[in-house]
């Protein structure tokens, strides 16, 4: 690998304005703009690192702002130092002592750790000509580890233990290589049709699209009314069925307290749906389990993580059997570091990971984290979260065909998004370039702020 040094950064404030339509809509996030705080590492070469973390709009400022502190610790670093041991260098970026206190490893300045991270190790794919899954499948199970900060978590799982995890599949690994080559390795899931704020015509013709293409899995988002959400999950049930094999999941995105969560889940159980995500507070490790232990006798799972806000509370979901499913996130963790951490508790105590994957950028980031998850880690088939929302923003999109993400084969981790996109999509932006600068944008930037 050639010296390269990190000579500086810059930060974007990139919003869609997805409210207008509703996309995005939940029982908790009723007007959402898509947004991505980008995090652009600059070298004294011609590569540069993007990194992004995904927020709903307001406040996609602050965290740029928050970029800028974490990322200033890189200037005048080589890459080559950086990852020769990440687990130091994820630790070293964690322990400004004063940016710490604003944490720890939590809110703002932790999604903005994810941007700076996943930044670095788009740079070293870039450079390496690989892209960032295929980096960490070409690891020895010895260098896996050494990308893990390990504090916090040798009570759940030990370096040695991940060690022999990690060896124990790598007899098997060459296969789910070439599956991953032949883009078999990780099966969409899509969400498109459930956004709490979309019509019955909208919901119908969707699933029915869906469906078409070759999904199997689909996610609708309830935690309106209990009418409502019957009359949707009728629909949805009578155009997927019950007996062909398609799978329903539903997602309440917190709106609950616990005793609301398994009340409302019993009365929605008739329509069989696999998993509840997000019931209530994602902080809320023992009330998970008490969901969870509740809808067990009816065969309802719980899901969470896409707001767990690092390894940490994911340690103890897992070990307190709270969750049946882990949802990372790629940029509510601290980066691909962070991550692979989960993976490993996860693979230990036989939690399946289905990554969040709902929000600009999430399907090009996760697409590389589920790949790794399938060859290196936990060796088993999961389901990924897809959602067809402004991947024509992006250098190299994720793609879905047959109901499979195609394995992303371009150099780096695919966040990199088109320049005249970011710059259209800048906020507030430049007046006649960017689309906020537009009368289009009143209707948001005077509305009521939801
Ligand atoms: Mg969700």
């Amino acid at each position: 690998m050639p010296e390269i040094t990190i000579t500086g950064f810059a930060t974007r404030d990139v919003r869609f304005p997805t409210s207008l339509d509703k996309t995005g809509s939940d029982a908790m996030n009723a007007a959402g703009d898509y947004s991505a705080a980008y995090c652009i590492l600059k070298t004294d070469s011609v590569h540069t690192g993007h990194g992004m973390t995904f927020t709903i709009g307001r406040g996609n400022d602050i965290v740029c702002s928050a970029i800028e502190h974490v990322a200033d610790r890189l200037r005048g670093k080589t890459l080559s130092s950086l990852v020769a041991d990440w687990g130091q260098t994820w630790r070293y970026l964690v322990s400004d002592s004063q940016l710490r206190w604003i944490g720890p490893e939590k809110g703002v300045i932790h999604l903005a750790l994810g941007a700076v991270v996943n930044a670095v190790w788009d740079l070293w794919a870039k450079v390496l000509g690989k892209p960032v899954w295929r980096i960490v499948a070409d690891m020895t199970p010895e260098e896996f580890v050494r990308c893990i900060d390990f504090r916090y978590i040798t009570d759940a799982i030990t370096p040695e233990e991940a060690l022999s995890m990690l060896k124990e599949l790598e007899g098997t690994k060459a296969q789910r290589l070439e599956e991953a080559l032949n883009n078999r390795a990780v099966p969409a899931y899509t969400t498109s049709a459930g956004w709490l704020g979309y019509g019955e015509g909208k919901m119908k013709a969707l699933l029915n699209e869906t469906l078409s293409e070759g999904y199997r899995h689909f996610k609708l988002k309830v935690g309106g009314s209990i009418e409502e959400d019957r009359r949707r999950l009728r629909i949805a049930r009578d155009v997927i069925g019950y007996d062909k094999g398609n799978v329903l999941m539903v997602d309440a995105n917190q709106i609950w307290s616990v005793p609301e969560a398994i009340e409302y889940m019993k009365q929605l159980s008739e329509f069989k749906p696999w998993f509840i995500e997000e019931p209530t507070s994602p902080d809320d490790i023992m009330g998970h389990k008490a969901v969870r232990d509740a809808l067990r006798p009816y065969g309802i799972g719980v899901a969470t993580g896409e707001m767990c806000q690092n390894r940490v509370i994911f340690k103890q979901l897992i070990q307190t059997g709270a969750i049946d499913f882990c949802q990372i996130d790629a940029c509510r963790l601290g980066g691909v570091n962070e991550v692979l951490a989960v993976l490993l508790i996860a693979k230990k105590y036989n939690v399946p990971i289905i990554p969040h994957s709902g929000g600009v950028g999430l399907p090009e980031y996760t697409q590389h984290l589920s790949t790794i998850d399938y060859v290196a880690v936990s060796g088993k088939l999961s389901v990924l979260e897809y959602v067809d929302h402004l991947h024509e923003h992006f250098v190299n999109p994720s793609v879905i065909k047959d109901g499979f993400y195609q394995t992303p084969m371009e150099p780096g981790y695919s966040v990199e998004m088109k320049a005249d996109s970011m710059d259209r999509y800048t906020y507030p932006g430049e007046k006649g370039v960017s689309w906020w600068t537009s009368d289009e944008a009143k209707p948001i930037l005077t509305g009521e702020k939801v």
